[in-house]
C-alpha cells in the first residue's frame, strides 16, 4: 500500500474545498494515487489538501488559491453552486447540472466541471445494457440527485420520477431542467406515491442520506415496497458508508441486482485527477486506499 506522497521544495498543490471537510475520503484516495503516480514519474510532485472554507469566506478562499498557485481542486458540499460565478469557464455539463466539483488553473483564470455525472454513470455502463425503456426512480431532490438526473438522459432512459417530500422544492426541481433538458421525460412525486411507481421501475437509486452512517438501521424504502420492483431491476445507493446499506442488504435479499456509492466517489476523483495531471488515474489504488480507509476490520 502507498502511503502519502512526501512534501519537497517543489511540490505543487491540489485540495479539496468543503464545510465541514473533515469527513472526505478524497484526501486518502489522491495522494495514494499521487504517491502511485510518483513511484513511476519521480518528477510528478503533488500533494492533495483539505481545506476547511466557510461560506461567507469562499470567494477570498479561491483568490487565495490562485496567489498560490494551486493547480486544481475538488468542491464539495456546501460549495458545489456557490463555486459557479467565481469561475472563468464552466463545462456545459456542468452549466446543466448546476454544479461543479473540479477547478482547474488555466492562464485565463479558473475552469470547472462536474465529473459527478460520470462517477455516477462508471458501474451503470459496465453493465453494458440499453436503458431506452427504463423508467428510473430518484429518491431524493438534493444536488446529487441532479447528477442522477442528467446522467439517465445522457443513458437514454425513457422516464425519470423524482420523489421528494416537499412540493415547492419538487416544481422547482421540475422548472429547473425546462430549458437545460427540454427533451427530459421527467415527473415529480411526493413520498407516498412511490409505492404505485416501483412495480414498473427498472432502475431504482437513492440520493437521499437515509441510511447513512450513523443511521445504519434506516431504509429509504421498507423490505415489503423492494418487493414490488421487477425482479431484473438495479437499486442503486449513493451512500458508500456503511457498506451495504439497510436498502442494499434488503435489495439484494430480494435477488436484485445492487450499487453502492463507493465506486461513484472513486470514478468522480479519477476523473478530476486525470483533468488536473492529463494522464490516466490509477483507479485500483484509489479503491484500495478507500476501502481500507473504510472498512480497516475487512483487510
Ligand atoms: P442534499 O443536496 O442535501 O440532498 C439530499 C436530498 O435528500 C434532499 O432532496 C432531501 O430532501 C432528501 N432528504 C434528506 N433527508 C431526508 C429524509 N429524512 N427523508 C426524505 N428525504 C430526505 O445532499 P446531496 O449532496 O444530494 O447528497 C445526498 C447523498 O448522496 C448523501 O448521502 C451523500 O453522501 C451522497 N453522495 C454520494 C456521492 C458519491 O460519490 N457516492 C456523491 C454525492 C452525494 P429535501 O429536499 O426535502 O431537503
Amino acid at each position: 500500500m502507498t502511503t502519502a506522497p512526501g512534501i519537497t521544495g517543489k511540490t505543487k498543490l491540489l485540495g479539496v474545498i468543503g464545510y465541514p471537510i473533515g469527513h472526505s475520503l478524497s484526501p486518502i484516495m489522491q495522494n495514494a494515487a499521487l504517491a502511485e503516480l510518483q513511484r513511476h514519474q519521480p518528477n510528478l510532485d503533488f500533494a492533495y489538501l483539505p481545506f476547511a472554507i466557510k461560506p461567507e469566506d469562499l470567494s477570498k478562499a479561491i483568490a487565495g488559491f490562485q496567489a498560490i498557485s494551486l493547480r486544481g481542486f475538488n468542491v464539495t458540499i456546501p460549495h458545489k453552486q456557490a463555486i459557479v460565478p467565481l469561475l472563468s469557464q464552466v463545462s456545459e455539463l456542468a452549466q446543466t447540472v448546476g454544479a461543479v466539483n473540479t477547478v482547474w488553473a488555466t492562464g485565463q483564470g479558473w475552469a470547472g466541471t462536474n465529473t459527478d455525472v460520470l462517477g455516477f454513470l462508471a458501474p451503470l455502463k459496465a453493465l453494458n445494457q440499453d436503458w431506452s425503456q427504463t423508467n428510473v426512480v430518484i429518491l431524493g431532490c438534493g444536488g446529487a440527485a441532479r447528477a442522477v438526473v442528467v446522467a439517465c438522459d445522457q443513458l437514454g432512459c425513457a422516464r425519470v420520477h423524482v420523489v421528494g417530500r416537499e412540493q415547492q422544492r419538487l416544481q422547482n426541481f421540475l422548472q429547473s431542467w425546462l430549458e437545460v433538458l427540454p427533451g427530459l421525460n421527467l415527473e415529480i412525486h411526493l413520498w407516498e406515491e412511490t409505492e404505485k411507481l416501483l412495480p414498473h421501475s427498472h432502475l431504482l437509486v437513492n440520493t437521499t442520506p437515509i441510511g447513512m452512517a450513523p443511521n445504519i438501521d434506516q431504509s429509504p424504502l421498507s423490505e415489503t415496497a423492494l418487493q414490488l420492483l421487477p425482479r431484473d431491476a438495479i437499486i442503486y445507493d449513493l451512500i458508500y458508508t456503511p457498506n451495504p446499506t439497510q436498502l442494499l442488504r434488503w435489495a439484494a435479499d430480494c435477488g436484485l441486482t445492487v450499487i453502492d456509492g463507493l465506486e461513484m466517489l472513486i470514478q468522480q476523483g479519477g476523473a478530476a485527477l486525470e483533468i488536473w495531471l492529463e494522464q490516466p488515474a490509477p483507479l485500483g489504488v484509489m479503491r484500495q486506499a478507500a476501502r481500507k480507509w473504510l472498512f480497516p476490520q475487512q483487510d
